[in-house]
C-alpha cells in the first residue's frame, strides 16, 4: 500500500515535448492535461541548453522526426515533437513547412499573416482553399525498451482564408483560417472546441493509444 495520497505519486514516465512555440504548448499542455495521461510533460524550458534543431526535412513528417530524434537523443527521454503549418492551395501549397518564418523573421505571427493576403490579393479572383497540416512524431532514446522505434501521425483540418482576419484566440494563421462549415475562424472558437477539429488536435488523439502503451 502507498504511504502517499495518489495525487501525489509522481509519475515515472516522462516525455519532452519538443517545441518552443507557447501557443502550441499550450495546446498540447491543454490537450495532454485532458487526455489524463499518468505522464510526467516536460518541456524544452527543462533543457536550457539543448540547442537549436535545423527543421531541414522537405516534408511535415520529415521535420517533426528530425525534432523528435534530437530532442530525444539530447535528453535521453522519450520525445514528442510536431511539425505543422498552413498550406494555401492558390499559392501552391506554401507557406506550408516554412510557415513559421514565411516573412522573414521567425515566428512573427502578423507579418506572416500579412504576407500571405499580400500573396492572394496580388493573384486574380484566387480560390481560398487551405488547409493547416499536423505531424506528431514520437522517438525513444537508446536507453529505452522500445529504443528504435518512431511512431508518427500527420492530420489536417480543411477550410479557407478570409481576408479579413478576426479573432484573438489561438496563435499563428488563425485569425485568417476558418474550417469548412463553421462562421468563425480558429481564432474565434474557445480553445477546446479548435483541439477538437484541429490538425494538431486530432494527430495528438491518434498519438494517444501510443504513448500510453509505449512509454
Ligand atoms: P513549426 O514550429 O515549424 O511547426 O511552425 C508552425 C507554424 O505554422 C506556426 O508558427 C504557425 O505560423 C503555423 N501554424 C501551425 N499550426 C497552427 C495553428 O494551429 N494555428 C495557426 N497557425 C498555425
Amino acid at each position: 500500500m502507498s504511504l502517499y495520497p495518489s495525487e501525489e505519486i509522481i509519475p515515472v514516465k516522462k516525455v519532452v515535448l519538443a517545441t518552443r512555440n507557447v501557443g502550441k504548448i499550450e495546446e498540447f499542455d491543454r490537450m495532454l492535461r485532458n487526455a489524463q495521461l499518468d505522464i510526467q510533460v516536460l518541456g524544452l524550458r527543462d533543457f536550457p541548453d539543448m540547442p537549436e534543431v535545423d527543421e531541414t526535412g522537405s516534408t511535415f513528417e520529415e521535420n517533426a522526426l528530425l525534432k523528435a530524434r534530437e530532442i530525444s537523443s539530447f535528453t535521453h527521454l522519450p520525445s514528442l515533437a510536431d511539425d505543422s503549418g498552413l498550406c494555401v492551395d492558390a499559392l501552391n501549397g506554401a507557406p506550408g513547412i516554412f510557415s513559421a518564418r514565411w516573412a522573414g523573421t521567425h515566428g512573427d505571427d502578423k507579418a506572416n499573416l500579412e504576407k500571405v493576403l499580400r500573396e492572394l490579393s496580388e493573384l486574380d479572383n484566387p480560390s481560398m482553399g487551405a488547409q493547416f497540416q499536423c505531424a506528431v512524431a514520437l522517438v525513444f532514446p537508446h536507453t529505452h525498451a522500445n529504443a528504435g522505434l518512431e511512431v508518427v501521425h500527420q492530420r489536417e483540418i480543411v477550410g479557407e482564408i478570409v481576408v479579413v482576419p478576426r479573432g484573438t484566440n489561438g496563435f499563428g494563421y488563425d485569425p485568417i483560417f476558418q474550417p469548412h462549415g463553421y462562421s468563425e475562424t480558429t481564432a474565434e472558437l474557445a480553445a477546446e472546441h479548435k483541439d477538437q477539429i484541429s490538425h494538431r488536435g486530432k494527430a495528438l488523439q491518434a498519438m494517444l493509444p501510443d504513448l500510453r502503451r509505449l512509454l
